[in-house]
């Protein structure tokens, strides 16, 4: 879809820490996390939000939400996680095409969503610790 952020990032055009991916679903780490590890999890296939999208795509999503999470909370320690979406503009979403947000949680850390702006070293480092547990190279 021309002019979606994410169907560039999907291409290739934007760059970004990916951490999964399989041929329907992409996994990539959020430039403004609210915990380390904040994921991104959308369908490959553009569709503004989630009702715009099929039913089967939905489901993918929770699929992958469901391969990915246990090695996630390996590869960073943490404890738990919150899963979010924002569908529509009033509930904050900013990017229209259908996304989950996976954010792990941890002990000790009070449960924030501030945005926080890690450098891009951080982001690799944690795309990589999150990939070698997934066992994806
Ligand atoms: P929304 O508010 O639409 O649910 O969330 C969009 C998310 O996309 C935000 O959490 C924001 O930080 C993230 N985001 C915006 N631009 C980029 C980008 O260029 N790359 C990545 N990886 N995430 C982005
Ligand atoms: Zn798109």
């Amino acid at each position: 879809m021309p002019d979606c952020l994410f169907c560039e990032i999907i291409s290739g055009n934007v760059p970004s820490h990916k951490v999964y991916e399989n041929d329907k679903i992409l996994a990539f780490l959020d430039i403004g996390p609210v915990s380390r590890g904040h994921t991104l999890i959308i369908p490959k296939e553009h569709a503004p939000d989630l009702n715009a999208g099929s039913c089967e795509s939905a489901m993918d999503l929770m699929r992958v939400v469901h391969h990915i999470a246990p090695s996630i909370i390996v590869a960073l320690g943490a404890h738990g996680y919150n899963l979010g979406m924002n569908h529509g503009a009033c509930a904050g979403q900013i990017v229209f095409h259908t996304h989950l947000h996976f954010m792990p949680r941890y002990e000790g850390i009070p449960r924030s969503f501030e945005k926080q702006y890690p450098s891009q070293q951080e982001l690799v480092e944690v795309a990589a610790i999150i990939r070698k547990e997934i066992g994806v190279s």
